[in-house]
This record gives C-alpha cells, sequence and structure tokens, in this order.
C-alpha cells in the first residue's frame, strides 16, 4: 500500500550541499571592528539555477543570499535570519534566508514583461532599480516560543548593500560597511560578500578613545574598499590569505570558519498540512479534472502531487 501524504516525512530530492569555509568570521584586536567574509561557492549556484529566473534577478538573489549568511552567522542562538524586500519594481518581492547552521534558501517573484521594458531602457539596471519603490525588513526568528525581533526600513539606495547599510544606521543604529557580490564565473554563477562591523570597544580591557576608534574604523573600511569582486569570488583564493591581504597592518585575528548549505525546509508532510487548512471546495478547484493538487515549494522550486482523495479539509 502506498504511504498517505500525511505520512510522508521524505525531503524533496534537493542538492544535500555543504560548504564547510563558508563563512569566516574574523576581528580586528585592539579595534572597534569585527567582520565576515562570506562565500558560497559551489552552493550559489546549486542554489540559484534551481529556479528559473533572468539573470538580474539571479545576481540578486545571490547577493541577498551572502547578506543572510553573513548576518545569520553572528546570532549567538538557534534560529533563523531572514530578509523580505517588497517593492513596485520588476522584482515585487525577494526573500532569502539562513539558519544559525549555516541553511540557505531564497525566492524571487518577478514581473517578466515589467523586467524586459526595464531592460530595454536600462540594460545595467542596479538593484534599486529592480526592487522599484518600498520596503526591507530583517526578521531574526528563534522558534515558535519567542518574540520576533524585527525592523523594517524603506528601500533606500542603489544597491542591496547601501539598502542594508541604510538599515544598520536607522534601525540597529549601528555603522557597517559591505561588499555584496553575485557573478556568473567560469565555474558558474558566484555570490560572496564582506561585512564589517562596528563594535562598542574592542572587547579587550583596553580602553580606545573615540577619535581613536574613528580612525580605526575608517582605516578598516578604506581597506575593505580595496577588495575586489575577482577576489572577493575567486575560489582559488583561501578566506585566510584574501583577509590577510587586507587587513595584515590591523592585527587582524581569523576565527573558526563556519558552513554554509543547501537549506530548503519543505517536506510532503508540510505541504500536505497546508492543503488540509483548505476547504473542499478550493480543493476540488486545485485539483481541477487530474484528481491531483500540485504544491510548489517557492525556495526548491520543487513540485509536490497529492492525490486529492488523500487530502481532508481539516476543518
Ligand atoms: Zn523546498
Amino acid at each position: 500500500m502506498e504511504k498517505p501524504a500525511f505520512l510522508d516525512r521524505d525531503r524533496p530530492d534537493v542538492p544535500d550541499l555543504v560548504v564547510p569555509g563558508g563563512v569566516t568570521p574574523f576581528y580586528l584586536a585592539g579595534r572597534p571592528v569585527r567582520g565576515r567574509l562570506v562565500r558560497l561557492g559551489v552552493l550559489a549556484d546549486a542554489l540559484l539555477t534551481r529556479h528559473d529566473n533572468p539573470a538580474p534577478v539571479t545576481s540578486l538573489a545571490g547577493k541577498a543570499l551572502a547578506l543572510v549568511a553573513s548576518l545569520a552567522s553572528a546570532l549567538k542562538f538557534q534560529g533563523s535570519f531572514s530578509l523580505q524586500i517588497k517593492g513596485d519594481g520588476p522584482i515585487s518581492m525577494l526573500v532569502a534566508d539562513c539558519t544559525d547552521t549555516g541553511a540557505l534558501r531564497f525566492y524571487a517573484r518577478t514581473d517578466e514583461d515589467a523586467l524586459e521594458a526595464l531592460l530595454a531602457r536600462t540594460p545595467r539596471p542596479m538593484d534599486r532599480d529592480l526592487l522599484g519603490s518600498g520596503y526591507l525588513a530583517l526578521t531574526v526568528d528563534q522558534g515558535p516560543d519567542t518574540d520576533r525581533h524585527q525592523g523594517i526600513v524603506d528601500i533606500a539606495g542603489d544597491t542591496l548593500a547601501d539598502m542594508a547599510t541604510h538599515y544598520f544606521t536607522t534601525s540597529e543604529q549601528h555603522a557597517c560597511w559591505l561588499m555584496l557580490s553575485c557573478t556568473m564565473t567560469d565555474a558558474g554563477w558566484r555570490a560572496g560578500g564582506l561585512v564589517l562591523e562596528r563594535i562598542a570597544g574592542e572587547g579587550g580591557s583596553h580602553v580606545v578613545d573615540n577619535a581613536e576608534a574613528d580612525a580605526n574604523w575608517e582605516t578598516a573600511t578604506i581597506l575593505a574598499s580595496t577588495l575586489s569582486t575577482a577576489e572577493l569570488l575567486d575560489d582559488g583564493l583561501p578566506p585566510a590569505q584574501l583577509l590577510h591581504r587586507l587587513f595584515h597592518e590591523e592585527n587582524l585575528h581569523v576565527s573558526q570558519p563556519r558552513a554554509l548549505a543547501f537549506g530548503c525546509r519543505c517536506s510532503r508532510a508540510r505541504l500536505a498540512e497546508v492543503l488540509q487548512t483548505f476547504p473542499d471546495d478550493d480543493l476540488d478547484h486545485m485539483s481541477e479534472d487530474s484528481g491531483t493538487i500540485v504544491m510548489t515549494c517557492e525556495f526548491c522550486n520543487k513540485d509536490f502531487h497529492f492525490p486529492r482523495k488523500d487530502i481532508t479539509a481539516d476543518l
């Protein structure tokens, strides 16, 4: 006998991919600076090519993945960090999230006609052109029994890095510097980022005066600005070596790297539970003549087929 949908806890057939050194945290000892270097490596290509998005959408999605990966790796607890952008541009919705263990996923909703019209006017659009006006939200979710922490700001700035910087300066009152990149390379899509955060004090007993701290922060951001996209996305350049190139005169300390992984958390069982919340009329409508309801996980773009007779409205 075939297993009914609600008992099927199977995960979909998605790549079981882990990039062990995906995030490299570091700090500059004696300076109010800590940061993370993020490299999705082969994971970028695996995540991004599961969706048939136009290249500008894929590129922005890759940057969003690098951003949430860099933010989630700073979490000190179990949970996830998610980015949601809603705007009136060709990309009406972009969602990316990353758990504390580095499980990454995303989806984007695009109006293809609007995108085509934009590309006809502006062949190399900025992230702002793709997203339009709207808002950007960052949510920390630590599980069902805890409060969610969410901050929302208007979309401001030309690039996703500018938008995130705007978020941190207004919502979190926290200086940060960001570089995010995603591009097609000879090895497929690659995405990465470098994030610097200004922290209070420098973690030691040595008290740094404000002018000195300001100067240290400025030096770190100037050095970070010398990083090229080619260096950031070069699989052959080890993260520690890249960081050494940038910050070797700034008391660089490289911490234990963290893994990133293919992170869709959908399952047949979860989608069957969603279906059961619909009334019978809707279920009949969804199954049409075939007798089968197709649900697609937006994150991993996997179709799940449910025989209509197996789904009972749970009212
Ligand atoms: Zn999925």
